[in-house]
């Protein structure tokens, strides 16, 4: 699929832009200039539990282009700590869609259940110093003794347990002794902290779950929090780099490597998610549309995942320019979809090549057009592309062209086909509609037109003029195929914002027309390449089809579809 991705040549805004600055740069720079450090190592850390998605590219770009820009490195990182919904599919999807966008981590891929070994060794060493004890209280117990904002929360009784209990239990923990959710590891902080993830945090549950990576090994793993900051630690990631949900969990994040004997001291900066209107960007609500076969899987072009947007036919390209364009913040805001599409159409404008593609074929025949011959026109690859030269279009007396690119009665404003109209057929002749041809329940099935030679290659030679163009393709050498259309998901820019997000998909979002007809030198263009089909839109071929039996995605039109949608939300 990576052929839709255009060269990183012809994508001048990458390139063009001034080096990017928010205050993750600034504080990467002052860093540096300070000697608080030599070397700038970040790392992006997704949970294997779904496909990654468009806020997920924000982090990637951030992560990655942080550490390109300042010579430094950046991992990643599985953040492997629950084997109950994560799966090596996610692993090995994750890493395809960071590639795919354009990045190479530092090294093999990383895992936070690389360290598992010494993330117990720091729990028992936490239990020796007094520093965490295991609690017996159950999981509802917990939670009610952790109090809310307003009041403090209760010390539980078996915070004050010795530390040779504690370590006793801890290790009959990892043996296996006790039953899934008996007893967990917790800090010993403060009960009574303003901030709930310092009143004693659990660093370990008891879980009998197969790992994807280490197996039946553990029956116990650690939780987020114990994990994420002293991976970052023992990897030496100097700027952790997280979204604004965990600014509540950076003093425990800073507690921890201060009470353990960590190799290195990193920091942890956070920013605000991207939120993107007409689109869910959760995991947990991603994975709902795919097992409630909302969507044909985690691909599905009309996913807001990299992968669907990769198969939908969006460059990787277009998705690290439409990043760059938005300034990383500690605002949380709304971008809107409209501005996304915006970015991909300007890229493919520039990169795709034109051809020529009738979705709801209707038969023209050219009745002055000799039978059997054919005439090889030349058509311009890209207007915007002067080095990309031109292809040979077949013309010949039976054509398609569009639907509703004829009206038996048309208005004044309407310039196409009409009983009596002349039309220009893109790079061929002009042609005039002379007769329209009905079945027995009044369908138009076919216009008998009529060409004027003299106008070859789309101009009269005695200066008469048309208003209207339209495509064509030749039906003797058309190729046929399955195109599908893709509205939003949604019926509104904020899916979910009163009820269930699910009950606001719109039911009519993938429309597939069959029969569509192609010009022959398609053929020529690997699968995969993003095409214009001129007046049309962007197109990609999609996966299920096969040389025989072509499928079409539509990436985006030609001209903003979201006004609608925008104007309901
Ligand atoms: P989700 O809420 O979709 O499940 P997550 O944060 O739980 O996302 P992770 O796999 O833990 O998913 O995320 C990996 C990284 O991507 C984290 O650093 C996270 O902060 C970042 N990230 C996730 N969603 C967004 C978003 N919408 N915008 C920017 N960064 C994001
Ligand atoms: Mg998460």
């Amino acid at each position: 699929m990576s052929a839709a991705d255009p060269p990183a040549s012809t994508t001048p805004p990458d390139t063009e832009r001034s080096p990017p600055s928010d205050f993750i740069r600034e504080q990467v720079r002052a860093d540096l200039a300070d000697g608080t450090n030599t070397a700038i190592v970040t790392r992006f850390p997704p949970e294997p539990n779904g496909y990654l998605h468009l806020g997920h590219a924000l982090s990637i770009c951030l992560n990655f282009s942080v550490a390109q820009e300042f010579a430094g490195q950046c991992n990643l990182r599985f953040d492997d700590t629950n084997p109950v919904k994560e799966e090596q599919e996610f692993i090995e999807a994750i890493q395809r869609d960071v590639n795919w966008l354009g990045f190479s981590w530092s090294g093999e891929p990383k895992y936070a259940s690389d360290n598992f070994q010494q993330l117990y060794d720091w729990a028992e060493y936490l239990i020796n110093v007094g520093s965490a004890y295991i609690d017996d209280l159950s999981a509802e117990e917990i939670r009610q003794y952790r109090g809310t904002l307003t009041e403090p929360g209760k010390l539980s009784p078996y915070r004050g347990r010795p530390t040779k209990e504690s370590l006793d239990l801890f290790r009959r923990m990892k043996a296996g002794e006790f039953p899934d959710g008996a007893r967990v590891l917790r800090a010993k902080i403060d009960m009574a902290s303003g901030n709930l993830n310092l009143r004693d945090p659990i660093l370990y549950r008891i879980l009998r779950a197969t790992h994807p990576r280490t197996g039946d090994d553990w029956c116990l793993y650690p939780t987020y929090d114990f994990a994420h900051g002293q991976c970052d630690a023992i990897e030496g990631v100097t700027h952790s780099l997280c979204t604004l949900e965990f600014a509540d969990h950076r003093p425990l994040y800073d507690w921890m490597l201060d009470a353990l004997p960590v190799p290195a001291v990193p920091r942890q900066y956070e920013f605000a998610k991207l939120s993107i209107s007409h689109t869910v960007l959760s995991k947990r609500r991603l994975t709902r549309l795919v097992a409630e076969s909302h969507v044909k899987g985690w691909d599905d072009p009309r996913m807001a995942t990299l992968s669907g947007m990769r198969r939908r036919g969006v460059p990787a390209a277009a998705l690290r320019d439409f990043i760059a364009r938005l300034s990383v913040s500690k605002n949380e805001g709304k971008v809107e979809m409209a501005m996304l599409e915006h970015v991909i159409r300007e890229t493919l404008n520039q990169t795709a090549e034109r051809r020529m593609a009738v979705l709801r074929p209707l038969k023209v025949v050219i009745t002055n057009y000799p039978e059997g011959e054919t005439d090889w026109l030349e058509a311009i690859n890209n207007p915007n592309d002067p080095d990309a030269g031109n292809h040979k279009l077949p013309f010949s007396r039976e054509l398609w062209v569009e639907r509703d690119d004829f009206m038996e009665d048309p208005p004044k404003k309407f310039f196409r086909l009409g009983p009596g109209r002349e039309v220009r057929l893109r790079y061929a002749f002009f042609i005039t509609c002379n007769e329209v041809i009905k079945n027995a329940d009044g369908e138009v099935t076919e216009l008998h037109c009529t060409y004027d030679p003299l106008t070859r290659g789309g101009d009269a030679s005695d200066g008469r003029k048309v208003k209207g163009t339209i495509h064509w393709v030749s039906v003797e050498h058309a190729r046929t195929a399955e195109i599908r259309l893709y509205t939003p998901l949604y019926n509104r820019a904020d899916p979910g914002a009163d009820g269930d997000f699910v009950d606001d998909i719109n039911p009519d979002s993938l429309e597939v027309l069959s029969g569509c007809k192609l010009e022959p030198s398609l053929d020529q263009v690997p699968a995969g390449t993003a095409i214009q089909f001129e007046r049309t839109g962007y197109f990609v071929t999609d996966p299920d089809g096969t040389p025989d039996a072509l499928v079409y995605n539509r990436t985006v039109a030609l001209r903003d579809s979201w006004a609608k949608a925008k104007a309901k939300g």
